[in-house]
C-alpha cells in the first residue's frame, strides 16, 4: 500500500490514518491527531492512546466489543487481499488500518482496554465452517478476553458440528449472509436455529445490504427466520446499514434481537460513498436508537482489525451522537457484557 493510494477523505479532521496503512508498522506518536471534543462529551478519544481515558471517564472497567475478527493467518491474508482489491463484495477502496501480526492485534486490544471480544469467522462455502470453529475455539482458549466464537453454513452435518462447538464452549456465533450468499431459511439450518434459540446463544448476523446488497441481505430473509424462531438472540451487525429503520423494527419487535454498532456513525459510512451513496444514520431514528441502547439492545462492535480508520474513531462516532453517558455506558460495556 503506497501513501498515494490513501484517499483524501481518510485524512479528514477527527482521525488520522495509522501509518501502518502507508508504509507498514504500528502507528507512532507522530500519528496522534488532536483530541476531538464533542459538545456534552468530555472524553471522545482522538487517538487509540486516549481510549482508556474515554472509558475511565465513563466509570467503566473497559470495553466489550462483540464484533472483532480473528482468522487463521492464511485466511486473514486472503481477506485483506480482498479488501485491497476493492472487489465486488467490498465495493470501494478500503485500506486496512491494523495489518499487524496476531500477537500485535491481541496486544492492541488489551492496550485499548477491550476486556472481552469475539473472534468472528464465517464460511463462504461448504466444508469449511467446522475447521474454522476448531481454530476460533482454540484461539479463544489461548487468548484471555476472547469469547469462544463459532459459525455454521447450510450443509450436511451442520447440526452435528454446531452441537460440537457448543459442547466445546461456544458462546457466540457469526453468519455473513452477503459473503456466505445463502438463504438463512435453508431447511438444513432449521434445527440449528431451533437449537440456538433454545440455548439463547447469540448469533451476530451480517444481514444488512451494506456495503453491497446481495440476494439474501436486507431485513426480509433474517426477518423470516425470526418469524419462525422468535426467541433467537440475533445481533444485527453494522446496525443493519443501510436498512437501519427496518432492523430497528426487528430489535423492537423481538425480545432477544439486538444490534451492534460496527462501523455505524463513522465518517467512513456517514460521509463517503459506502454503498454507492453514503449510508448515514437518519437523524429521525436517534430517539429509537437511544431507547434501544438503554434497553440493552445496542452494543459496541468495531470490525477490528479490518477497519480503514483507527479504533478510536468508532468510539468518537458513538460519543458525538450525544445520546448521553448512560447510553455510552450501556453500549460500550453493560449490553455486551450481558449478552455473552
Ligand atoms: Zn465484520
Amino acid at each position: 500500500m503506497t501513501a498515494r493510494s490513501i484517499p483524501d477523505w481518510l485524512k479528514s479532521p477527527g482521525y488520522r490514518v495509522p501509518r501502518s496503512c502507508c508504509r507498514g508498522g504500528r502507528p507512532t506518536r507522530a500519528d496522534r491527531a488532536d483530541p476531538v471534543q464533542y459538545q456534552g462529551v468530555s472524553a471522545a478519544p482522538g487517538t487509540d492512546g486516549e481510549v482508556p481515558t474515554f472509558w475511565r471517564q465513563l466509570g467503566l472497567p473497559g470495553l466489550v466489543d462483540v464484533h472483532v475478527h480473528f482468522l487463521p493467518e492464511r485466511m486473514q491474508r486472503r481477506v485483506w487481499a480482498r479488501f485491497d482489491l476493492a472487489g465486488p463484495l467490498v465495493g470501494r477502496s478500503w485500506p486496512i488500518a491494523y495489518r499487524w501480526s496476531e500477537a500485535e492485534r491481541v496486544a492492541h486490544l488489551e492496550q485499548l482496554g477491550v476486556r472481552r471480544f469475539t473472534a468472528l469467522a464465517y464460511a463462504h462455502q461448504s466444508r469449511m465452517a467446522a475447521d474454522l470453529n476448531d481454530w476460533t475455539l482454540d484461539f479463544a482458549a489461548r487468548t484471555p478476553g476472547c469469547l469462544p466464537s463459532a459459525t455454521f453454513y447450510p450443509e450436511p452435518g451442520v447440526l452435528g458440528y454446531v452441537r460440537h462447538a457448543l459442547d466445546r464452549g461456544a458462546r457466540i456465533f457469526k453468519l455473513h449472509l452477503q459473503v456466505g450468499a445463502f438463504d438463512p431459511l435453508d431447511p438444513r439450518l432449521d434445527e440449528v436455529w431451533a437449537l440456538l434459540a433454545d440455548r439463547g446463544t447469540p448469533i451476530v448476523v451480517h444481514a444488512g445490504s451494506g456495503p453491497v446488497p446481495a440476494e439474501h441481505t436486507g431485513p426480509g430473509p433474517i426477518g423470516a427466520v425470526l418469524a419462525r424462531h422468535p426467541r433467537l438472540a440475533v445481533v444485527i451487525a453494522h446496525l443493519g446499514m443501510p436498512e437501519y429503520a427496518e432492523f430497528l423494527d426487528l430489535a423492537e419487535r423481538y425480545q432477544r434481537v439486538a444490534l451492534d454498532t460496527t462501523m455505524a456513525f463513522t465518517d467512513f459510512v456517514e460521509l463517503v460513498d459506502f454503498i454507492g451513496p453514503a449510508a448515514p444514520f437518519p437523524r429521525a431514528l436517534r430517539g429509537r436508537l437511544r431507547d434501544l441502547g438503554l434497553a440493552g439492545k445496542v452494543m459496541l462492535g468495531s470490525d477490528f482489525p479490518n477497519i480503514p480508520y483507527p479504533y478510536a474513531h468508532q468510539l468518537q462516532a458513538l460519543a458525538r451522537l450525544e445520546l448521553g453517558d448512560d447510553w455510552l455506558r450501556a453500549v460500550c460495556w453493560d449490553n455486551g457484557q450481558r449478552l455473552c
